[in-house]
């Protein structure tokens, strides 16, 4: 009876679970690209900014950990979803705030992340909510490098458009999220070198530049050539195969858009904490 009645309770959580999953829309990199990204911040911390973090975020909770705090909680957090990104249509040149606020669901990533960077600075905010604003100007800086976070093609930024990749059912912004970078290393430490040998000190000063709008832009344009088939050259549609030739031309660009929101997130956060007392 007992037994039973706990097989059937596992079956239904495990069917609720993969029901979850498999419903479940995708928001952001993956937990690796986030984990990534504030590993490398954090080498660029200034102490000053790096005793505020520390100060501000839960004892012993790292850089890596805060950010992919947002997505965990993301449905704790009432209407923090268009938080996340923001559509801006393919064919448009650069962002602009036009595109974000006016349609909430369109998403407002870019004055949030305005937003947020305003309460951190605020130091009369109580601790509370200047942890929630780092946990989430983390999260949403790396999100905004993530090319179909901004640009889209009337698919939620590729969440509607159902692909195989390498044989594998999985949607456009997925296989951006997680698919490609885990197929190229699934072992953190070695991705972190990866982006470490990527820091040269021209690459970094070429990185350290431009503001949150232009990043965006930056994004737009890389899912222009997210969404091209580098085998025929046409737009990704629902049902589209790819494999080899898409992970070749666009684990670069994953690469260097996660290489930059480290470096940008380190930027943005020695700024914010530049006035900070010395601890
Ligand atoms: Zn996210």
């Amino acid at each position: 009876m007992m037994d039973s009645m706990r097989k059937f309770r596992l079956t239904v959580l495990v069917t609720a679970w993969l029901a979850a999953s498999a419903a479940s829309t995708a928001w952001a990199w993956g937990p690796l690209g986030h984990r990534l990204a504030g590993k490398l911040a954090e080498k660029h911390l200034t102490p000053q900014a790096k005793a505020a973090v520390a100060e501000l975020l839960e004892p012993g909770e790292t850089l890596a950990e805060a950010s992919t705090w947002a997505d965990e909680h993301r449905r704790d957090v009432k209407g923090s979803g268009p938080w996340h990104y923001v559509d801006v249509p393919l064919d448009q040149d650069h962002y602009a705030d036009r595109f974000a606020g006016n349609v909430p669901e369109k998403g407002d990533i870019v004055p949030k992340i305005r937003e947020f960077r305003a309460i951190l600075k605020d130091r009369r905010r109580p601790l509370a909510e200047r942890r929630f604003a780092l946990r989430f100007l983390v999260h949403l800086v790396e999100d905004l490098h993530m090319p179909l976070h901004v640009g889209e093609n009337h698919d939620r930024g590729g969440n509607d458009t159902q692909i195989q990749f390498f044989d594998q059912g999985t949607n456009l912004h997925r296989l951006w999220d997680s698919d490609m970078i885990l197929r190229a290393g699934t072992d953190e430490g070695k991705w972190l070198d990866v982006l470490v040998a990527m820091d040269t000190p021209e690459a970094r000063a070429r990185t350290m530049s431009g503001r949150v709008e232009d990043w965006a832009t930056e994004s737009l344009r890389a899912a222009r050539k997210a969404y091209s088939n580098p085998a025929t050259g046409r737009m990704i549609r629902k049902g589209t195969k790819l494999g080899e030739r898409y992970q070749q031309a666009n684990l670069p660009v994953a690469r260097r858009r996660l290489y930059q929101s480290g470096i940008r997130l380190a930027m943005v956060l020695n700024e914010v904490f530049a006035d900070e007392p010395k601890q």
